[in-house]
């Protein structure tokens, strides 16, 4: 049945993680069901990457679901999700961050984010690259967003089969992340999250000091776009 093996799955993962580091359940284009499913396994960090997709399902499922966004976002989408989502971990630019201030100053709310890293060798994918991200906490660029939680980091490894790569890829990020955390996390009042981590690499992520991985096939199989 169904909806046994997607429990299964998460409370597998659930008990291969050590102790701090949590599961974000990857539900884009996963059916309502599905994440039900999930749900019934306790799980109630979900991750989405279309805003569209999120909003619509945010009203037909229960209300303590902690939602992530975890997608590519543009910034004339990002009102909706303030006050919805618990989490966005893909902010990839100055400008959206300007955006996430500005909206959620108007909705007189906080908004938590992820700093999005790029260490993968793949030029398209999004992210701060390591300078951009120094140059902004030697200037205390936190500063300037009030509505802003900065929570840490989120990367994405190299899309290869050469293990090595993908280590490499999530050691890089844990150096950055843990040397921006030592300089202004007490500043910040807890810059803690690493979150790194899918289907095929969360084991390495893992072992190289995630502290939050997102796990969409591996718990509710393919994805049909
Ligand atoms: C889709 C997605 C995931 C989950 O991918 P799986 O390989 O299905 O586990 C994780 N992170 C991001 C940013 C994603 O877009």
């Amino acid at each position: 049945m169904q909806s046994t093996r997607i429990e299964s799955r998460i409370l597998e993962i659930r008990s291969l993680l050590p102790e701090g580091v949590e599961l974000v359940a990857v539900s884009k284009f996963q059916p309502v069901d599905s994440i039900l499913d999930a749900y019934k396994a306790g799980q109630r960090k979900f991750g989405e990457s279309r805003v569209q997709e999120l909003v619509e399902k945010i009203p037909l499922l229960p209300a303590d679901i902690r939602w992530h966004f975890i997608g590519h976002l543009q910034t004339n989408k990002v009102r909706p999700l303030i006050g919805r989502v618990s989490m966005i971990e893909s902010v990839d630019s100055i400008r959206l961050l300007d955006v996430i201030e500005a909206e959620s100053g108007k909705a007189d709310t906080k908004t938590e984010v992820l700093l999005q890293l790029h260490v993968a060798l793949e030029e398209t994918k999004f992210g701060f690259a390591e300078e951009e991200l120094n140059d902004f906490v030697a200037s205390n660029g936190f500063e300037k967003y009030p509505h802003i939680e900065f929570r840490g980091l989120m990367a994405m490894a190299s899309n290869t089969d050469d293990e090595e790569r993908v280590r490499c890829d999530f050691a890089k990020a844990s150096e950055v992340f843990h040397r921006i955390s030592d300089a202004v996390g007490q500043r910040l009042g807890g810059f803690n999250v690493l979150s790194m981590g899918m289907s095929g690499d969360w084991p390495l992520a893992v072992e190289e000091g995630a502290t939050l991985i997102r796990v969409g096939s591996a718990i509710f199989g393919e994805r049909n776009y």
